[in-house]
């Protein structure tokens, strides 16, 4: 993968972002160094008992990037690739993404260096627990409110929540979202980080003249993000997904996947590789596949200067986090292919998060309706926000989209003033 062969700092990339919308705004000094830094981080190493009686210790880290605009909000991910520089851009990346959707948050992230595929359920639990408590003493509902990334789900969360509950001596929901709905979580949020990319999809596709109804998608990464968006804009959408894949490989029918039949196979081997009626399609052929929409939905740095120029989508849905290297950018952009950002294409999750951090403080709960109603009213009305700033510019969505969130944050910075 891109990702092994090309080494790239996440963390430059993020600053390098800045750096490009401060010279484009006129954003200078010390706002622009502020806006270059995190606020706050805490690197910790903690033991966990593994199940054969020994004891490993993990290093993780929970990285705030910036609180101007309110409690920092943020994913946990759990990978062997996991480092202080990719915690540090994901933390940035969530500070522009609460800003894109004028969330009241800034923006911050979780990562714990492990193997989640080779541990077992009892062990994953006492690292998440043990997790917990390191990092209690920065996180709650009006500090800092973690959710779930890479390889953490809703019974990460759960156990999270309770960690956190029993430190305080009573139940507290709103510490942490993307939980299970017995445990207050919300309607929607397991679904709405696909759901979320599929309206952002449907508002762009007329301006990038594509067709989804009918036209060809291909998703590299078939997890929470990936599958859900691959199902809504099949189901809901009518369009046709041509390839996916996952870490184990990927699979590619011209004449379309079945999406459910699809999940019912992975379900079942662990993998989308194998599904029958279809060519196997590696993670590289994937992402250079001639169809009308593609949608990176897995890690960082997946289009790059080495393989932009085979790029063949008509858009670029980027579902992941940092998916696309700066330089990659500039070649898309030359292109032609519209680019719906991470901050803007995959908002939706973190959005619904916000929803489910508004219902579990005020001990009041929406429908699933409500609570898709809400999201496709934000996704619609941020799409079109960063859409006028592009044109208005002339800029890519990208710079657009950093353009309305660094002027937010720059905004709440320069209200607030600089303490003492
Ligand atoms: P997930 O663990 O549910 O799924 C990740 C998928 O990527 C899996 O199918 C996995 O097999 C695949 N994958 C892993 N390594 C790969 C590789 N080297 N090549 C190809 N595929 C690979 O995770 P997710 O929650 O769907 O997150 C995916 C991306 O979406 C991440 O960048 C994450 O930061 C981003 N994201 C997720 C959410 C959310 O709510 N889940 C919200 C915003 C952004």
């Amino acid at each position: 993968m891109p990702s092994e062969a090309v080494q790239i700092n996440p963390f430059e990339t993020a600053k390098r972002q800045v750096d490009i919308v401060c010279d484009l705004i006129g954003i200078n000094g010390g706002i622009r160094e502020m806006l270059k830094y995190p606020k706050r981080e805490l690197s910790v190493n903690f033991p966990v008992r593994m199940d054969d009686g020994s004891y490993r210790v993990f290093s993780g880290y929970r990285v705030q990037y910036n609180m101007a605009r309110g409690p920092t909000k943020g994913g946990i991910r759990y990978h062997p690739n996991v480092t202080l520089d990719e915690v540090r851009a994901l933390a940035a990346w969530m500070t522009w993404k609460c800003a894109v959707v004028n969330l009241p948050y800034g923006g911050a992230k979780g990562g714990v260096i492990c193997d989640p595929k080779h541990m077992s359920p009892g062990e994953l639990e006492r690292l998440t627990r043990r997790y917990a408590s390191e990092i209690a003493p920065l996180i709650g509902p009006e500090m800092d409110i973690p959710a779930p990334d890479v390889y953490t789900d809703s019974q990460t969360m759960a156990w999270f929540m309770d960690t956190y509950s029993m430190l305080k001596g009573y139940s507290v929901p709103g510490v942490i979202t993307g939980k299970p709905i017995s445990l207050g979580g919300s309607e929607g949020r397991g679904e709405a980080t696909g759901r979320g990319c599929a309206y952002v999809i449907r508002e762009a596709a007329p301006h990038a003249k594509v067709k989804v109804k009918g036209g060809t998608v291909a998703v590299q990464g078939f997890g929470n993000a990936g599958s859900v968006v691959a199902k809504i804009l099949a189901e809901e959408q009518g369009a046709k997904i041509v390839a996916v894949s996952d870490s184990r490989g990927g699979v590619h029918s011209p004449a379309g996947l079945d999406i459910p039949a699809l999940e019912a196979h992975k379900a079942k081997t662990g993998s989308v590789v194998g599904f029958a009626g279809t060519k196997p399609v590696t993670n590289e052929e994937l992402l250079e596949l001639e169809v009308d929409i593609l949608i990176p939905a897995a890690l960082e740095n997946q289009i790059t200067p080495k393989n932009a120029d085979r790029i063949r989508a008509k858009i670029v849905a980027e579902a992941a986090n940092g998916p696309t290297t700066p330089d990659a950018d500039q070649v898309l952009y030359e292109k032609g292919i519209t680019v719906l950002p991470d901050v803007l294409a995959n908002a939706g999750g973190v959005t619904v998060s916000y929803f489910e951090w508004a219902q579990d403080i005020q001990g009041f709960f929406w429908t699933l309706k409500e609570v898709n109603d809400r999201l496709e009213r934000v996704m619609v009305s941020s799409y079109a926000g960063v859409q006028a700033e592009a044109q208005k510019r002339k800029v890519h969505n990208r710079t657009a989209a950093y353009v309305v969130a660094i002027s937010r944050v720059v905004d709440a910075i320069r209200r607030r003033g600089v303490f003492p």
